[in-house]
């Protein structure tokens, strides 16, 4: 008898990845031999040049793609995948496109509108729920984005580069809704980005992935108190040491 006890699951990391390599046909090692563990309720930022492997690693966290070797174990419950650009569908309102979500998770209709509103309040865009998302400014669209990976109660949210391609005003605003819904729900976050700034105004901790093929370089622990700024000289100066661990490690790999 293997199952495990409920009082060990909580101690248990959310998300535990052992010896992973994965590998696209004969030439491309995207990872090789990446052990990692992400804790429950921890904010964690992966970190590397273009290239490195992180969307590969979030696809095999969220079971979209499978390793070539090793072993991905998600004990921490349902992972969501958010992407750079927010998909969704252009002909279905802001709301539409959450109630979607809340169909595929069995609300029944009668509570689908009143759940997308609140969820809609939760990113603070009250109100604009009958917006289709050519009238929504790209951070807009990126919340309601965010608000449809929440309608999936996920207990484990994956960002890939969620906020690349928002101005630094907009994406400022988003750290910080960001940083507040996750403080109040005890979501697990899985955050990928290659910008290290980002990476140390969010993360509890930041791994830093080498390049071809991508391997843990280091971790960094951000004891940084929060809210945090992101022009905060503390988030600068962890962010200088990062970059510098990134350059040298380019400089190794010559690419
Ligand atoms: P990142 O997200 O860090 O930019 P990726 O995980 O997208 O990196 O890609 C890692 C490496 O794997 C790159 O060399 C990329 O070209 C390659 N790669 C990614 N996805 C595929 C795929 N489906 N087929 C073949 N090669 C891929
Ligand atoms: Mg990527």
């Amino acid at each position: 008898m293997t199952a495990v006890a409920e009082p060990l699951l909580d101690v248990l990391p959310a998300v535990r990845l052992s010896g992973i390599a994965k590998r696209y046909g004969n030439a491309t090692v995207a990872l090789d031999d990446v052990t990692l563990e992400v804790g429950r309720g921890e904010f964690l930022c992966i970190v590397g040049a273009s290239g490195c492997g992180k969307s590969t690693l979030l696809n095999l966290i969220a079971g979209l793609d499978q390793p070539t070797a090793g072993q991905v174990e998600v004990t921490g419950g349902r992972a969501t995948l958010l992407f750079q650009e927010a998909a969704l569908f252009p002909w279905l309102t802001a709301s539409l496109n959450i109630e979607l979500a809340l169909r595929l998770r069995g609300v029944a209709r009668q509570e689908r509108r009143e759940r997308a509103e609140e969820l809609l309040e939760r990113v603070h865009l009250a109100g604009m729920g009958d917006r289709r998302p050519h009238e929504l400014s790209g951070g807009m669209r990126q919340r309601v984005a965010l608000a449809r990976a929440l309608a999936q109660e996920p207990e484990i949210l994956l960002m890939d580069e969620p906020f690349g391609a928002l101005d630094a005003m907009t994406r400022d605003l988003l750290h910080d809704e960001l940083e507040r819904i996750w403080a109040a729900s005890g979501l697990t976050v899985v955050f990928v980005t290659h910008n290290v700034r980002e990476a140390a105004r969010l993360g509890d901790r930041i791994v830093l992935l080498t390049s071809r093929p991508g391997r843990v370089a280091q971790t960094f622990d951000v004891d940084i108190t929060r809210p945090r700024r992101i022009e905060s000289p503390e988030v600068a100066s962890l962010a200088a040491n990062v970059t510098a661990a990134l350059r040298a490690e380019v400089r190794r790999h010559g690419s």
